[in-house]
């Protein structure tokens, strides 16, 4: 779960970590307002979306004057705002944040992810800034990393060893030293699975502060935390991923054209790659969980459809848990109720997987079965793209 910058900032500041003021706006009027409230001769004006990249997509800018702070955020609130992290379509703003304009000396990066293998790693760069993702890419060794034991949280000879690495020194190492241990203090508090300051910036006066801040929870820690549930913008989210978990499904939409409904998590997965490898486009990652029921089958058909973009649809199932029958007898169901106009592919594999297939040839339905992973695989392309190609 993503929370919005000011929100992360407002968190880092309880860890004693330097966050630039800002004052959140929702209107135009209240941007001009806010920079005259702050009475700095430079204010920048941020988009607050759940996306990175805000600055390369124009959704941070800087402003000399109240008029100015006006108009840019019109123009801001008026588009929507593509970013490397948007998708082509980019997305509405509703809110901004005005924060001081500042004389930058040195912009640094300074994150937090859980690495499989060592557990939550911290990580810093001298190279922060919007181009992070480049350096991570060309010159990953420009990223330092340490360790974090989950216990004893980022010891601070942890901490000054980065620092002295990003080239400070004496109070200066000592006062980033301080962010990097509040952070980490952050991130193992409330369960997070990615934090960043990106940049943390040495000013021209010589402060350290953190200009940005990003944060994302994992969702399942949410029991434990009152604040997730306080700080979620559900108007920040895809609609149809909160309907489906709502229904407790995992759905995850994504830019192809064939629906997928699998159960299991690892099949999803496989079936996701063997679509590509076939030579199509998954259109989502759906895993339908243990009991694949009538009702569903029938809530999962209807948020796959919901997508404009989905030619075919695959229902993958290996009934383990679930008996096969019972799984066919609740796609008829579920086929008969939504009126499907796309074609579907159906495989199924497990206990009573004959009575299964019994049941689909059956229905009267035109359901395309299929014998095993590949050729499922084989025939959804097949059929997406010529469903695909039809439309066109
Ligand atoms: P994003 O990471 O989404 O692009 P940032 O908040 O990191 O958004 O802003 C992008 C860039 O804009 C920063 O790397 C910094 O160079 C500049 N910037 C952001 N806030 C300020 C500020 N208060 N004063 C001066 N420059 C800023
Ligand atoms: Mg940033």
């Amino acid at each position: 779960m993503k929370i919005h910058e000011y929100q992360a900032k407002e968190i880092l500041a309880q860890f004693n970590v330097p966050v630039q003021k800002g004052i959140v706006a929702h209107t135009a009027s209240e941007v001009e307002a806010a920079f005259t409230e702050l009475g700095e001769p430079l204010a920048v004006v941020k988009a607050q979306v759940h996306a990175g990249g805000r600055g390369k997509g124009g959704g941070v800018k800087l402003v000399k004057s109240a008029t100015e702070a006006k108009e840019v955020a019109e123009r801001i609130l008026a588009n929507a705002l593509i970013t490397p992290q948007t998708g082509p379509e980019g997305v509405p703003v509703k809110k901004l944040l005005v924060c001081p304009g500042l004389d930058i000396a040195k912009e640094y990066y300074v994150g937090l992810v859980v690495d499989r293998t060592l557990g939550p790693v911290l990580m810093a760069s001298s190279e922060g800034g919007v181009e992070i993702e480049e350096v991570a890419a060309k010159t990953p060794e420009k990223i330092l990393k340490e360790p974090i034991d989950p216990q004893a949280g980022l010891l601070p000879f942890q901490g000054r060893r980065l620092a002295y690495k990003l080239g400070f020194s004496g109070k200066k190492a000592e006062e980033v030293c301080r962010v990097m241990q509040g952070i980490a203090a952050a991130f193992l508090k409330y369960d997070g699975c990615l934090m960043e300051i990106n940049p943390l910036v040495e000013t021209k006066q010589g402060d350290i502060i953190a200009l940005d801040a990003k944060i994302e929870f994992d969702d399942n820690a949410s029991f434990r935390h009152s604040i997730y549930a306080e700080m979620r913008d559900t108007t920040e989210e895809n609609e149809m991923e909160i309907r489906a978990a709502q229904h407790q499904l995992s759905y995850i939409k994504l830019d192809g054209n064939i629906g997928c409904m699998v159960n299991g998590a690892g099949l999803a997965m496989g079936t996701m790659d063997i679509i590509k490898y076939a030579g199509g486009e998954p259109a989502n990652f759906l895993d339908v969980g243990g009991g694949v029921s009538r009702e569903r089958v029938t809530e999962a058909f209807k948020i796959v459809l919901s997508d404009p973009k989905v030619k075919a649809v695959l229902i993958n199932i290996f009934g383990g848990i679930v008996r096969c029958d019972v799984v066919a007898q609740g796609v008829v169901d579920a086929v008969n109720e939504i009126h499907l106009n796309v074609p579907l592919v159906v495989r199924l594999e497990g206990t009573n997987v004959k009575e299964g297939r019994e049941i689909l040839d059956n229905s009267g339905m035109t359901i395309i079965t299929a014998n095993g992973m590949q050729e499922a695989a084989d025939k959804i392309v097949a059929a997406a793209a010529a469903n695909q190609k039809g439309d066109s």
